[in-house]
């Protein structure tokens, strides 16, 4: 056998991922880091003693497995959650409504393992979150397609009608979307709950609040829907708002018997009691770690103002991040911030660009060199003269 015969075998990869780039944003050492959506505020002193001391604990347990029902965790969770439901239509998240894993994409893809599938099919409307194709592909889901308005926004009707077209089993709609910013129209769950119950077998319908705690004020989180629809699942997750982005936790909340299936394909004790302890001490400090969140929301409000002042398109956000354009060469955009210091993503359609919003001082340190870039006019925006 020739070694390239035996190259080309190895390692034996599935046909459909040959070639494939694993999934991730360009991690590098750069002052200012506006490109995944996390939180610019690290934890305080004291939290960061509690944490540590939580850890210390678990520490001491080390040798046994962890709690593989993670009671404690989802009980608080589920007391957190509460907050959205519980003013607003007077019920609480129960503890067995509350599913948790190692990032919301974790979750998402254990949906996908208990929901989707070989002769079953995923949906969600881009341009949207580009790990959803992944969860598919991963499960040998197929995966549809659907498509937004040009405004990003999603038109119910059309929604709807792909949905009762592909009858998938699972569907995936951000509120807010990423990379587009865009908050679901607030009839949204209902309409799209209600044609994904309508076939056989019947589909799940996966609201990622990823973002949900920057929506605007007065904008209702899905959570509050539960009660009237079993196959709406809200999943969210402690890396944005939350902060905690590093200690992989994502978590949801539905129907208990969604969690009941879920606990069919999860892997035994996937959180680890270090993981648990955590976030438990983490959720204890809820009210410092979303300190920031009203004063990056008026941040992310400012950037929208002045990024259109200088006349780019910029999509309706209701997320920490803004997409901007349309640049003829979004790479040379892209690059050019990056020698100036400042990282954003390179992502969405084509000519469009996202700034995760950073601390006041990041924002200014990006807009100084916004236009620097625009002054040396290698960024012309489309149908500008270069
Ligand atoms: C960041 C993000 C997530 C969360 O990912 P984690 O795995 O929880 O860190 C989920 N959905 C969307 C749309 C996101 O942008």
């Amino acid at each position: 056998m020739s070694g390239a015969a035996s190259a080309a075998a190895f390692p034996p990869l599935r046909e459909e991922l040959r070639g494939l780039e694993p999934y991730g944003a360009p991690q590098l050492d750069v002052p200012v880091q506006l490109n995944v959506n996390e939180n610019p505020y690290g934890p305080s002193p004291e939290c960061v003693a509690d944490i540590a001391a939580a850890v210390a604990a678990a520490a001491t347990t080390l040798n046994r497995y962890p709690d593989r029902e993670f009671t404690e965790l989802r009980t608080a969770l589920a007391a957190y959650l509460s907050r959205d439901t519980l003013p607003t239509r007077g019920f609480e998240v129960r503890p067995e409504q509350v599913w948790a894993a190692n990032g919301s994409n974790e979750v998402m893809l254990q949906l996908l393992q208990a929901f989707g599938g070989p002769g079953r099919c995923a949906l969600s409307f881009a341009p949207t979150y580009s790990m959803y194709p992944e969860y598919a592909r991963d499960t040998v889901t197929t995966w549809v397609q659907g498509r937004r308005e040009d405004d990003f926004t999603l038109d119910l009707d059309a929604a709807r009608a792909q949905v009762l077209e592909h009858r998938p089993t699972v569907v995936l709609l951000p509120s807010p979307n990423n990379p587009t910013g865009t908050a679901l129209p607030p009839e949204a769950v209902a309409v799209l709950c209600e044609a994904a119950a309508s076939y056989e077998p019947s589909g799940v319908v996966v609201v990622d609040e990823a973002y949900g705690e920057f929506r605007r004020a007065g904008t209702p989180s899905a959570l509050e829907s539960l009660p009237e629809h079993p196959n709406l699942v809200v999943s969210r997750t402690m890396s944005k708002a939350f902060a905690l982005a590093g200690a992989r936790l994502g978590y949801l909340a539905a129907d208990p018997r969604i969690c009941d299936a879920i606990r069919v394909v999860r892997l035994p004790y996937h959180l680890s009691a270090v993981t648990q302890a955590v976030a438990l001490a983490a959720l204890r400090h809820a009210p410092e770690l979303l300190g920031k969140v009203d004063e990056l929301r008026v941040e992310r409000d400012g950037l929208v103002t002045w990024l259109r002042e200088q006349g780019l398109e910029v999509a309706d956000t209701d997320a920490n991040f803004v997409l901007c354009g349309r640049f003829a060469d979004r790479h040379a955009v892209w690059q050019d911030l990056l020698e100036h210091g400042v990282l954003v993503r390179e992502v969405g359609p084509e000519g469009w660009l996202r700034v995760s919003v950073g601390t006041p001082q990041e924002m200014e340190t990006f807009r100084t060199a916004f236009r620097r870039v625009r002054e040396a006019g290698t960024a012309p925006l489309i149908g500008e003269q270069p």
